[in-house]
């Protein structure tokens, strides 16, 4: 285990301006709290984060990033909170070391590998901070190093499979070539053991038999450099690794004995003039492979490696790969972003990027003039158009950002998201419209009785919930303006003693420009035509009654017989319950058509119906349904009450205890004596509403209450 004053050492060997006592201080910290704590190997549980810190210190990082290696567990694992760490060593270090919690939480969850791309994006997504992904990666490392002390082999399976799947490829994605070799072979190590043992004999075998190849091509290629003006170059070789001879030796199907090129040499220059230099000097040295040449220095890749590529057939007769680069880009290529702290100066040129990340990332590289600046504003701003949220399974959902348990739901299945009715965030019930952030997982509530709300649109932000919701609201609101229209229409042929066929209305549909009798009864229904508009099509001669003279009030007390229930209609679609005059069932009501809207109810004496008087095309007679509806109606009221401390706590609490939901609640006037307040209460019916406004008329602190009107 590295010792305290070890670890400052070399910390201070490379980064002279160090926080030496946060340092300290972390190493003692991390000791404390994990006290007794043991590993799988038998080991103190604290030497895994000494040598993770130590690791970190390899790649000379910064002094947060140290100590967040030193104190990563302390959070999960320990009794130690964040809130300790954020007092004894500051904001960004607790910031960081939540940031690496929060990782490792993720990991605890069932297996992910199947849908490894989306793991990825989320690992990205939640390192808001590059130093988060950089420690949590040397986490894994040193545990893949220490995996064998674990004994159960399906762990042990499952945490290379992860290994494998997930964090050495973002080890690459972010230019840590080192690192992700190392993962891979400790990975293919634990998956296919006996394939790596059979790779590495093989290898050796060929060692032996060539005696030393390597060593004589690299010496060969120094001395075609030296003689092209090159002396400085330097000329390594290597074996590939195993894994990646395995993978190639998979994706050709080819046995080991075929595969040629196992030998890669790699050459370093000075500058990328010489790059060039260096490889027309072996191109011209050497015969080509053809198609192996490429050239990442004009193009680099996506992380920023670049490099030129090319095979050859080497000194010996065999297939060799060469790499040629520079000093800077062999320790990018290396180390990725952490090679960034030493070589800040290097070639600017960054055209060929895609990821915008990594140009900022560059950016800020080219102007930070010294590494904890760099890594302080080195955000890792990956994926923050999207959220990734877990379905109860473990199964990853990504989503756009802002999304909702709704867009949740239907991306799971439509089925789930027609019938939704509420949801649970981190085992927690949330509304609807609450926003997801990444990590979450949701369990979607289902309610074979639900349907999608038109409330919903205005809160999913994806294509396929809005394009669902909508077309099931169309299709809904089509149907109730079809039975609406066909209601308006029986009930005025008999009131006329006329028979209505449908067969007489199908003569009329080219008139009213409908394609069949549902199109014109969805027209009536929702205003378009009016119903005598259809009697008059269907009996041209008939004698036009003198129904304009009625007043609304004669009309109300009509035989019910001839006025439309308004039974099973969804308020809000075809039918609208009239803002004016709140009408509630038992109340004596009805209804305007209203063009292009279906029908408005009124209470009949609302005063908002005089300004309908000269048109009794648009009046409708409309009944409740005897049945109870079982649908909310919303009274509203208004009260006096005195301005004396709980008076509105004893208002609303006889609401209450009476079964009223307020809805809203509004004062309007205000004295030192008395607030005038509207209340909007749900009540079942008139009655309802009756027995709250009893209620309230007899408590002390309540003036006067009255149902409001207009
Ligand atoms: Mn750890």
């Amino acid at each position: 285990m590295i010792r305290q004053f070890e670890l400052v050492e070399r910390v201070k060997a490379y980064d002279p301006s160090a926080d030496e006592d946060a340092l300290n201080r972390a190493y003692v910290f991390s000791m404390q709290a994990h006290g007794s704590q043991k590993r799988a190997s038998g080991d103190p549980y604290f030497s895994h984060p000494v040598e993770v810190a130590g690791i970190l210190a390899a790649m000379k990082l910064d002094t947060a990033s140290i100590i967040t290696g030193l104190l990563h567990d302390t959070v999960e694992d320990t009794v130690a909170t964040l809130e300790d760490v954020s007092r004894l060593f500051g904001k960004e270090i607790a910031f960081l070391v939540d940031g690496v919690t929060k990782l490792s939480r993720l990991e605890l969850q069932s297996d992910r590998t199947k849908q490894a791309e989306n793991f990825r994006k989320l690992v990205l997504a939640m390192s808001e901070d590059i130093r988060v992904l950089l420690v949590k990666l040397t986490d894994r490392l040193h545990n893949m190093r220490t995996l064998n002390f674990i004994k159960s082999a399906d762990k042990r399976r499952q945490i290379a499979r992860e290994t494998m799947e997930i964090y050495a490829p973002l080890a690459e994605r972010i230019g840590m070539h080192r690192m992700k070799d190392e993962l891979e072979d400790l990975a293919f190590a634990e998956l296919h053991g006996e394939a790596r043992d059979g790779i590495l004999a093989r290898l050796s075998f060929l060692r032996t038999q060539a005696g030393g190849v390597v060593e004589r091509v690299a010496e060969k290629l120094t001395a075609t450099l030296g003689a092209s003006d090159l002396p400085n170059a330097t000329v390594n070789g290597r074996e590939k690794a195993p894994y990646s001879i395995w993978i190639k030796m998979q994706r050709k199907n080819i046995a080991f004995e075929q595969l040629s090129d196992i030998m890669a040499f790699r050459v370093i220059v000075d500058s990328i003039e010489q790059c060039y230099q260096a490889l027309g000097a072996i191109h011209r040295e050497y015969p080509v492979v053809p198609g192996r040449f490429k050239d990442y220095i004009s193009t680099p890749k996506p992380n920023d490696y670049k490099s030129l590529h090319t095979g050859i057939i080497g000194p010996e007769r065999q297939r060799i790969e060469i790499q040629i680069r520079t000093k800077e880009m062999h320790e990018v290529a290396e180390l990725g972003v952490a090679a960034h702290w030493t070589y800040k100066q290097a070639d600017a040129r960054h055209e060929g990027r895609q990821y915008r990340w990594l140009r900022e990332l560059l950016d800020i590289l080219e102007h930070a003039s010294n590494p904890e600046e760099f890594l302080e504003n080195t955000k890792l701003e990956m994926y923050q158009d999207q959220v990734f949220c877990f379905t109860p399974k473990g199964d990853l959902i990504a989503l756009p950002r802002g999304a909702t348990p709704v867009d949740f739901a239907y991306a799971v299945h439509s089925v789930v998201g027609d019938t939704c009715v509420g949801a649970k965030l981190n085992g927690r019930i949330v509304p609807l419209r609450t926003q997801l952030a990444n990590g979450d997982q949701v369990e979607i509530v289902t309610s074979k009785a639900q349907t999608p709300s038109p409330t919903w649109e205005r809160f999913v932000v994806t294509g396929k919930a809005r394009a669902r919701v909508r077309r099931f609201v169309r299709h809904q609101q089509r149907t109730q303006y079809v039975n609406l229209g066909r209601e308006i229409l029986t009930k005025a042929f008999r009131q006329e003693h006329l028979e209505l066929t449908e067969k007489a209305l199908e003569g009329s549909l080219k008139q009213f420009n409908c394609g069949n009798v549902d199109d014109l009864h969805a027209a009536v229904g929702e205003g378009l035509v009016t119903k005598g508009e259809v009697l008059n099509a269907v009996f041209p001669n008939r004698a036009e009654r003198a129904s304009a003279k009625v007043v609304p009030l004669v009309r109300a007390r009509r035989p019910l017989e001839n006025a439309v229930p308004i039974r099973g209609m969804i308020p809000g679609m075809a039918l609208h319950f009239a803002g004016c005059c709140h009408p509630l069932p038992g109340d004596r009501i009805v209804g305007i058509v209203t063009t292009g809207k279906g029908v408005t109810i009124h209470t009949v004496d609302c005063e908002t119906l005089e300004s309908f008087t000269s048109m009794p095309e648009r009046w409708l007679d409309v009944a409740w349904d005897a049945a109870e509806d079982g649908l909310a109606h919303v009274g509203r009221i208004s009260v006096m009450v005195g301005n004396a401390p709980g008076a509105l706590g004893s208002l609303t609490t006889i609401i209450g205890k009476n079964n009223g939901n307020i809805t809203n609640l509004k004062i309007t006037n205000r004295s030192a004596d008395f607030f005038e307040i509207l209340v909007d209460i749900e009540v079942r019916d008139v009655k309802h509403l009756s027995n709250v406004i009893a209620a309230l008329r007899s408590a002390p602190v309540i003036n006067s209450v009255e149902r409001a009107r207009g």
